[in-house]
């Protein structure tokens, strides 16, 4: 299977997430994608670093503006941040809310958490890790074979005009987009399987019929993103499955045949799988109970439905098993 990483994603290293008043040492480390490379090494995946050309860069700018506003686009891209990270503080919570021009506002205006910072890098590494996705995508139009982008940052919590949960370009959206793109016939199924709820999806995609998005997670009552994740008819074309913390292997596997069951029904030409390992019984912040075998199972069913896919690499916290994660999922695919 094709790999896709950005080896410059280590110039995106922010220091500390904010929890409670606490600057938390922050879980999204580049450690991870070493990790993940390390244990690549010595299979037969083909590893390669993927950079956008100036000509690529432009067209992926104008597919984020398709997913994304342009507003929040406009941000992230012209905003001197400087070289430390930066947070929000304050967020607009009145609906008739009015515009301010101080960075501390306009912070706050595009985020939905205090765990996502910002600083002259951020633009450049969430473009470059979603090129990743769009890179796998047009790979898999041309040879119909499953492909994997390496995304870091990763991308399901983001949101048309918001970051959050680590998430700045919803790089999933960009693989969907991709496909929709090349054929406005094409069916396509986002299969979030992290442990957080894709939000981001959700609501990118929610109104648009031909774009199903699935999401299986932990119960929003308990974990982040807790404002969405509910099984819910809100939407026209969304799927959402909820489960408890302590969730098992078997208990999983139920609930991914109840989630395939309606990609299929969806007769969906291609698929998105967001993975995270952070259902991993180790996860430090997750709280699902699957081991790595697992994995590799969860991968062999998701095969079976023999369409295009493009799998874009989401959440994962556990450093030390990240990377065997990784390599049991994409073993079930060979
Ligand atoms: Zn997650």
């Amino acid at each position: 299977m094709n790999v896709f990483y950005n080896s410059l994603h280590n110039q995106h290293r922010p220091p500390n997430e904010i929890f409670d008043g606490n600057r938390d040492p922050h879980q999204e480390v580049p450690e991870r994608v070493d990790q993940v490379l390390r244990a690549l090494e010595g299979t037969e995946h083909l590893v390669s670093d993927a950079q956008p050309n100036l000509r690529e860069r432009q067209a992926l700018l104008g597919m984020l503006g398709q997913l994304h506003t342009s507003e929040y686009l406009k941000f992230l891209q012209t905003t001197n941040f400087g070289k430390d990270y930066v947070y929000p503080s304050v967020f607009p919570y009145r609906n008739e809310a009015q515009s301010s021009a101080h960075p501390v506002a306009q912070r706050g205006l595009f985020s939905f958490d205090t765990y996502t910072p910002l600083n002259n890098t951020t633009f450049e590494t969430a473009l470059c890790s979603a090129y990743l996705a769009q890179h796998a995508a047009i790979e898999a139009l041309n040879s119909n074979e499953v492909q994997y982008a390496l995304c870091r940052p990763p991308g399901h919590h983001a949101e048309p005009a918001h970051m959050g949960g680590y998430c700045y370009f919803n790089n999933g959206g960009v693989a969907t987009q991709t496909f929709r793109n090349a054929n406005q016939q094409n069916r396509i199924a986002i299969l979030d399987i992290d442990f957080h709820h894709g939000n981001g999806a959700e609501k990118i995609f929610g109104e648009i019929e031909e774009v199903l998005t699935v999401s299986i997670h932990a119960d929003p009552n308990k974990k982040f993103p807790f404002f969405s994740g509910q099984v819910t008819n809100a939407y026209v074309s969304n799927r959402n499955f909820p489960l408890p913390l302590g969730t098992t292997n078997s208990q999983y596997e139920q609930t991914l045949k109840l989630a395939l069951e309606a990609i299929r029904k969806h007769h969906t030409t291609h698929l998105v799988v967001c993975f995270g390992a952070d259902t991993h019984k180790s996860d430090p912040i997750g709280g699902f109970l699957l081991t790595t075998d697992f994995y590799t199972e969860v991968a062999r069913q998701i095969r079976a439905l023999k369409i295009p896919t493009v799998i874009v690499q989401e959440g994962g916290y556990n450093t030390a098993s990240l990377g065997e994660n990784v390599v049991a999922f994409l073993t079930g695919f060979i």
